[in-house]
């Protein structure tokens, strides 16, 4: 009967906001008077997974399979889907992430689950058991109540504060057994960004929009990043006109983020971008327009030109480490 949570790893550190999810998974076994169960996949060592008993976990699976060292979603899913059936799982989560999002549909058809994308609050079982999710865009919250039995809930991340703990969980070693289907899709290559902070786990982001003028003036935006340590994202006309990597590219069409801070400069903070990043702890813009919309979604805001205020600010941070 234990909550499930789906782990995730890179080349065997697990992620910060998977630790999110069990804490979150754990929390919810806790309401529901069970126990939260971390099934890892792949290749990793035990002294890495006797971590997540830190975030709650009461028990870790370990399926140690090689196979599942990069994203499979249908062996994934079947990994998920034996072991729920093994431990009367009725509640599964994951992370509403790119691997998320791969795994969990799957996983809930397969066990006739109702499925909600995007979690923000705990089940509020006092109302059965609804969720808050956010709904257009971010421009408005649903509480969706899922009726099914079985239940599958992807977290959106950074959503809640981590809280370390010196609780311990057991591992248990567990073979599933696959299809050849299960692996259908070949990955032919891997090409990593190296050297960068990754946008998706990054709780700093500066980001610049069409307001920069030119590729030519993106030091300024690295500057403050690296000042800071930082990660750098972009509006969708700058990845467009190739100042910019589309990786780098947040919002409706882009990538989805919700770092502690997000200072947005040159950017005028039209929906589509805002629906990436309006998720942000605290959100800084630098705009020449007062009128600018994003003034609107901000908790500090500067009326000037990127390019003087950008040195200022780079400077400052100097100024504010030394002194630290
Ligand atoms: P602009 O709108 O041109 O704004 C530039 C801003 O810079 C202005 O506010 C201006 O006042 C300011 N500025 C100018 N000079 C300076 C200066 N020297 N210093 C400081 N500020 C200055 N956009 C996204 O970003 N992400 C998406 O995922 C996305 N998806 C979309 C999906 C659809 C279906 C559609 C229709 C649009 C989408 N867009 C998306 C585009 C979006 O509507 C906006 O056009 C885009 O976000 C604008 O980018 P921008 O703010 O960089 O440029």
């Amino acid at each position: 009967m234990s909550v499930l949570v789906l782990v995730e790893h890179t080349e065997g550190n697990i992620k910060k906001k998977s630790f999110e999810a069990v804490q979150y998974a754990a929390q919810i076994a806790k309401n529901t008077g069970t126990t939260a169960t971390a099934v890892v996949l792949g290749t990793i060592a035990d002294a890495e997974m006797e971590a997540l008993g830190n975030y709650g976990a009461n028990k870790v699976i370990h399926i140690a399979d090689k196979r599942l060292d990069e994203l499979h979603a249908r062996a994934y899913a079947t990994a998920l889907v034996n072991i729920a059936k093994a431990e009367g799982s009725k509640i599964i989560i994951t992370l509403y992430d790119i691997n998320g999002r791969a795994v969990a549909p799957r996983v809930a058809v397969q066990l006739k689950a109702g499925l909600l994308a995007g979690a923000l609050s705990y089940p509020d079982t006092a109302k059965g058991f609804a969720i808050k999710k956010a709904v257009f865009s971010g421009k408005a919250f649903a509480w969706v109540n899922l009726l099914s039995d079985i239940k599958v809930i992807m977290l959106m991340p950074n959503t809640f504060p981590l809280t370390k703990t010196d609780g311990k969980a057991t591992i248990e070693t567990q073979e599933v057994s696959f299809t050849e289907k299960d692996f259908g899709i070949k990955v032919t290559s891997v090409n990593k960004v190296t050297g960068e902070i990754s946008l998706a786990d990054a709780t700093l982001v500066v980001s610049g929009g069409r307001g920069m003028k030119g590729p030519e003036n993106w030091g300024l935006i690295e500057d403050l990043a690296k000042e800071l340590g930082a990660a750098t994202a972009c509006s969708r006309p700058v990845a467009d006109a190739h100042w910019r990597p589309h990786h780098e590219h947040v919002g409706q069409t882009g990538g989805s983020i919700r770092p502690d801070l997000y200072i947005a400069v040159g950017i005028s903070g039209a929906i589509q971008h805002l629906a990436g990043v309006n998720g942000s702890k605290t959100i800084v813009v630098i705009n020449t327009d007062p009128e600018a919309p994003f003034f609107k979604a901000a908790n500090y805001g500067v009326v000037g030109d990127a390019m003087k205020v950008l040195p200022m600010l780079t400077e400052a941070v100097k100024k504010f480490k030394l002194h630290k």
